[in-house]
């Protein structure tokens, strides 16, 4: 009896170390996410799905699609995707996901969202006990989580042009949450900047017929989906944004250092 308790105490040792010693090999392979997007060379096929996905990415010229797939191989390393009631996350998944956030920190200079190192993807709209319905996404600053439905996320590329998009949406909520999380990318914002956003925010969501301004009525919510929505239509129709809202666009062309209305056509 007592050697059978000794066998069992050993095997829970050796499996609890075999578990730990996986778990530290994958946080270390996560801590050198930027040194490995350097060194290792990148995958035709990152290139090949975002060639025939992403149209952000279609429309940079071919030095900066090679800044743009190392950033994505980066954000890649440096990130746990973790399915949810599904079995993996795929590779393009997992390319498509990384593409929406370096599209949206393309111009800020080694923005990689690293509070937010776990992202789940679930294949549908999911269920939440907390709240009590379904939700598209979420994210979570308390565990470091960004939370997709698949099928939302999807849906956000096939229509290009409809100002919703719930990876940009997701990412941006990640964004503005990064920018006051003390670590290694605090403050990537011009305070001021932020400041004159939400400013701006404030006066158009108080107006008597903010319901007709250009962005959905969900917009005005908060500040942070303001924030989140004025992303969305900023990469799905500057050029309307520019026009409706030329100051706004200005700020959050400077925030975000890019801007969209100065993208290549597709010919
Ligand atoms: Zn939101």
């Amino acid at each position: 009896m007592i050697s059978f308790v000794i066998v069992l105490v050993v095997a829970f040792a050796i499996y609890r170390f075999d578990k730990e010693l996986k778990e530290s090999y994958l946080y270390a392979g996560r801590v050198a996410a930027p040194l490995r997007s350097k060194v290792l060379p990148i995958p035709q096929a990152y290139r090949d799905i975002l060639q025939k996905y992403f149209l952000y990415y279609r429309q940079l010229d071919d030095v900066a699609k090679t800044k743009f797939v190392q950033k994505v191989c980066q954000f890649i390393y440096g990130k746990r995707f973790i399915p949810r009631n599904v079995d993996q996350v795929t590779m393009e998944a997992r390319v498509l996901i990384a593409a929406t956030a370096v599209q949206l920190t393309f111009g800020l200079t080694d923005v990689y969202l690293q509070h937010f190192d776990k992202i789940l993807v679930y294949p549908n709209d999911y269920y939440s006990s907390i709240t009590k319905r379904y939700h598209k996404g979420e994210v979570n600053p308390r565990f470091g989580i960004i939370v997709l439905s698949w099928q939302s996320f999807v849906d956000g590329f096939i229509y290009p042009n409809d100002s919703i998009n719930l990876g940009l949406h997701e990412m941006a909520h990640a964004l503005r949450l990064e920018n006051i999380i003390k670590n290694d990318e605090y403050q990537f914002f011009d305070e001021e900047l932020v400041n004159e956003f939400d400013a701006y925010a404030q006066k158009l969501c108080h107006v008597e017929n903010w319901n007709d301004t250009f962005f959905r009525p969900y917009a005005c919510a908060n500040e942070h989906e303001f924030f989140a929505v004025a992303v969305e239509n900023f990469f799905e129709r500057p050029h309307e944004f520019k026009n409706a809202l030329p100051e706004l666009y200005k700020i959050l062309s400077k925030l975000l250092n890019q801007d969209p209305t100065l993208l290549r056509p597709l010919s």
